[in-house]
């Protein structure tokens, strides 16, 4: 078997309300979604990360290496395509192509096994995850502490046992969100922070020390990814435990954070960190040293899929009869795509999801429906 084509496919909708966090603004939910096509007619799907149209252009670049390959060498593939670009792409979107290539051979390799991607890899370990509910982020109007505590409430009523509240943007109004939001849940409900590198370390300390007895799961992204010297300082300044990651890229990038010491739960990205071959070997240095691991996921039903495949094989760190398990983070912010790409979408019961169990990523896109979400 060999490659004999790889489609890229930019995807953009308008969202019916544009909403922000402390750093940004979407006005439209867009993926680059990579298909590698066989000479034996099999196909897989891959999603990267980050803007859909440099992320495509750089799959097109990786085409020379991947057209006549075999799809299922897909660690030499791995190696081949960032030895291509060492020099000048250890980091961003050259990475996030080599995601998306890589989750399309894997889901390959798992139809052409007819097996799931998790039983390849080893696993499954578990074979449905937790789910923390991702969202309130903000509008352009309204008053956040109205509507973002209610947000929160109903993804409690909905059966989610913790969700992520989106801060960042000051310190004092951010405290008294969170305390707002601590108060309509209730003492056990899961609440964890993500500043999305909004603050430096001074305000990150400043917010932490004031919401710590608030029973926070983590903070994330308190200070931006560059800055593990400023998640070190945050660090030591509280006892909430440090989350990113979601920016960093492959196993070289990850070392650094896990010598330092600077981040508790680490959070790559599969669309983004070098894919499924890659955030598995990140996830046993996680292993390694001790840290828990918790993907990082933004994207339509194939990067949700990935990343269930993933958590599927994450170790247990130590093994127990009550071990720690990974959430699944579950975006339920709006992505027009996101299901309506797949024919069965993934969704959750009562705050669970369960790992899929068809070959490869265990899902089936349907081509009609993507085709109207694709741009160019
Ligand atoms: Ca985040």
């Amino acid at each position: 078997m060999r490659i004999s084509a790889v489609k890229t496919y930019i995807l953009e909708t308008k969202l019916s309300e544009p909403f922000h966090w402390a750093i940004g603004e979407a006005t439209h939910r867009g993926s680059c979604v990579v298909e590698i096509i066989t000479d034996t007619g099999l196909s897989g799907w891959g999603e990267c990360f980050g803007p859909s149209r440099p992320a495509a252009a750089m799959v097109d670049a990786y085409k020379p290496w991947l057209i006549g390959a075999d799809p299922l060498a897909s660690d030499k593939i791995w190696q081949d395509l960032y030895a291509a670009f060492r020099d000048q792409g250890q980091k961003g979107v050259p990475i996030c192509a080599i995601s998306g290539i890589d989750i399309a051979l894997w889901d390959i390799k798992g139809k052409h096994f007819n097996a799931p991607i998790h039983q390849l890899m080893g696993g499954p370990i578990r074979t449905e995850v937790r789910a923390y509910a991702t969202g309130t982020y903000r509008k352009r109007t309204g008053d956040p502490m109205d509507y973002i505590v209610r947000e929160v409430a109903d993804y409690q009523q909905q059966g989610f046992s913790a969700a992520k509240l989106k801060i960042g943007f000051d310190v004092a109004e951010d405290i008294a969100l969170v305390k707002a939001v601590r108060n309509a849940v209730g003492p056990d409900f899961g609440l964890m922070l993500d500043a999305n590198h909004g603050y430096d370390s001074i305000d990150a300390i400043r917010l932490a020390q004031a919401v710590e007895p608030l029973n926070i799961g983590w903070f994330e992204e308190p200070v931006p990814p560059e800055d593990l010297q400023g998640y070190l300082a945050v660090k030591a300044a509280t006892s909430i435990p440090m989350a990113g990651g979601e920016c960093e890229y492959t196993r070289f990038g990850f070392r650094e954070i896990l010598n330092r010491g600077a981040i508790d739960y680490l959070q790559p990205d599969t669309c983004a960190a070098g894919g499924l071959s890659e955030c598995k070997k990140i996830a046993d240095m996680a292993n390694a040293f001790g840290v828990r691991m918790i993907p990082h996921v933004w994207g339509t039903g194939i990067g949700l899929s990935a990343s269930l495949n993933l958590l599927a094989v994450l170790p247990h760190n130590p093994p127990g009869r009550r071990p720690w398990e990974p959430l699944l983070e579950f975006d339920r912010s709006e992505h027009p795509a996101r299901q309506a790409i797949m024919i069965e979408p993934i969704d959750h019961l009562k705050g669970i999801v369960a790992i899929p169990t068809g070959p490869g990523l265990g899902i089936e896109i349907d081509r009609d429906v993507l085709a109207t979400f694709c741009i160019d």
